[in-house]
């Protein structure tokens, strides 16, 4: 295919150069072949108005006395006005010479009509019969100088005529010009009607354009050639380019698919791992409630240290799993509609304990009146528990608030009750959309800016617990986690933090048009203390 289009691009190209150099040549063609018809008709003239001029010895030659001064004056004038005449000569009917000395052989002359023949030396004979009312008066004779007398035809040529050659049968009459051109001169012909024949004419027009023409032809091939070779090159860089695309695309699936299996692998090998530790932590706990004999002093921390860590290392075991199966896009989503206020205070409820042990104060502003929404209750409770978690463990003093927030850009002209808070809407991941902000802030020793993003990376952590405290001591892969199910429940999960001051970290939820309220019913949010 490739070829095909390269051949017919240079043929194309081909094809143009033929018809710009048809074109060029054509026009010294042109020329010649008009100098010719000018030329030709230029000849004519001339012989004509010399055989007229000729015709006028009649006069003379008719009067029946002293006819000699008067010829003589009038053959005086004429010689003086033609142009390259070498002589003439007038005889009578009797054949008796009235006038130059020529002597000429009358028998060969036409007496009937005129004739113009070529003579030795570059010249041409115009014979004229004289005759008046049926009579024969006589002929006269007139020898010129070919060039001479064809001086203002030849004169008058276009500087591009090289050669002109005027020829009566086989005899050249005029041959003007150089010969040095040889073929390269465009020539045309054209015929001369003079008394009592037809001569040749041609005219050879130096091909101006030859030049113009070498170099036409020259820079065309250089351009072919160097179309030719770029298109070449370029097609072998594209070659290379789809080559290396290939290489690498299969370099990519052979790493996702890696991927994929390690994936696989760690999803398997964490599943397999659950079991031998459920069964640690279990005994574990029998030993410390006493079910195998009360633990002595000296039994009981190693037995607590044991228990911690086996929490520990299944609550890794358990993230390991599950940052797994998202990799490997073995978490499903089974979405409910679910009414969020009564949800945020079952999760919040299960850790008010921890909360309350820490001594920080706790708030939930979450509108009864928000929309519902539809979503997995399994992996939004576990992004929650997660964040609210964090906070617990990173805040030292103060408190935590969760709070819920409806936002987005109303439809135009809709009644709709979202609120446009412009710093939450300017935080939100897609601004044409609505979405419930659900906010867990907190007091706590916040984050900044610069570990903001890498927080939810895998396993990055910023202010581990003590390596000792293993129940403290956190994995690094909770937010990652939480981002990743959030993403795969249509939102997102943003940070805003001051070190020093806290966090606020935001998981945002998308909201159907459907189930926006239309009727302004939401009561300005008020912090309340959890019901639980
Ligand atoms: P970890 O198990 O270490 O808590 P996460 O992925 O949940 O892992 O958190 C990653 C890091 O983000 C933490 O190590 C901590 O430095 C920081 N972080 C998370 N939540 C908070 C918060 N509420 N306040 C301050 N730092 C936080």
């Amino acid at each position: 295919m490739f070829s095909i289009v390269l051949g017919v691009a240079l043929l194309l190209m081909v094809g143009a150069l033929v018809t710009a150099d048809r074109a060029l040549s054509s026009a010294s063609g042109e020329a010649a072949a008009v100098d010719a018809l000018e030329s030709s008709q230029l000849f004519e003239q001339i012989v004509a108005q010399q055989t007229e001029a000729i015709n006028l010895f009649r006069g003379p030659l008719a009067l029946p006395s002293d006819r000699s001064p008067q010829l003589e004056r009038m053959a005086k004038s004429y010689i003086e006005s033609a142009p390259g005449l070498r002589d003439l000569t007038i005889v009578d009917s009797a054949g008796r010479v009235l006038y130059g000395a020529t002597p000429t052989s009358l028998a060969s002359i036409n007496r009937r009509g005129a004739t113009m023949t070529p003579g030795p030396d570059g010249a041409v004979i115009l014979t004229v019969p004289l005759s008046s009312e049926a009579r024969s008066l006589g002929i006269a004779i007139a020898r010129f100088d070919a060039r001479r007398l064809f001086a203002t035809a030849l004169d008058t040529a276009p500087d591009t005529r090289a050669r002109l050659v005027l020829t009566s049968g086989r005899d050249s009459v005029v041959d003007v010009g150089s010969r040095a051109h040889g073929t390269s001169l465009a020539w045309r012909s054209g015929m001369v009607r003079v008394p009592g024949a037809t001569w040749s004419l041609s005219v050879g027009h130096a091909q101006r354009s030859q030049i113009l023409r070498i170099t036409l032809w020259t820079l065309g091939l250089v351009a072919m050639l160097v179309f030719g070779g770029g298109v070449l090159r370029e097609r072998r860089q594209a070659l290379r380019v789809a080559e290396r695309s290939a290489e690498l695309e299969r370099l990519s699936s052979e790493l996702l698919r890696a991927n994929r299996m390690k994936s696989e692998f760690l999803a398997n090998v964490s599943h397999e791992l659950r079991t031998p530790l459920n069964a640690i932590v279990g005994f574990v706990d029998l030993l410390r409630d006493g079910v195998y004999g009360e633990l002595s002093t000296r039994q009981a921390p190693p037995v607590e240290r044991i228990a911690a860590s086996a929490t520990h290392l299944r609550h890794l075991v358990d993230q390991v799993l599950d940052i797994a199966k998202i990799a490997a896009g073995r978490l499903e989503v089974h979405a409910e509609t679910i009414v969020l206020r009564p949800f945020v205070l079952n999760v919040v409820s299960e850790l008010e304990p921890l909360i309350t042990e820490r001594g920080l104060n706790l708030s939930i502003a979450v509108g009864g009146s928000l929309p519902r929404v539809r979503t997995d209750p399994t992996h939004l409770r576990q992004i929650l528990v997660n964040l609210i978690g964090n906070a617990i463990k990173y805040t030292p003093a103060g408190g935590i608030a969760v709070r819920g927030r409806l936002t987005g850009l109303p439809a135009p002209g809709s009644r709709s009750t979202v609120q446009e808070d412009p710093a939450l809407l300017n935080r939100s991941p897609d601004r044409r959309k609505t979405w419930i902000a659900l906010q867990v802030i907190d007091t706590g020793i916040g984050i900044s800016p610069s570990d903001q993003e890498r927080i939810f990376d895998e396993f990055e952590q910023v202010n581990a617990g003590p390596r000792s405290d293993s129940m403290e001591r956190g994995t690094g892969l909770g937010l990652a986690i939480s981002r990743r199910l959030a993403r795969l429940l249509g939102g997102e999960i943003s940070v805003e933090s001051q070190p020093g001051k806290g966090s606020t970290f935001t998981i945002w939820l998308p909201v159907s048009p459907g189930d926006i309220p239309v009727e302004p019913t939401e009561q300005p949010a008020s912090p309340q203390r959890a019901a639980v």
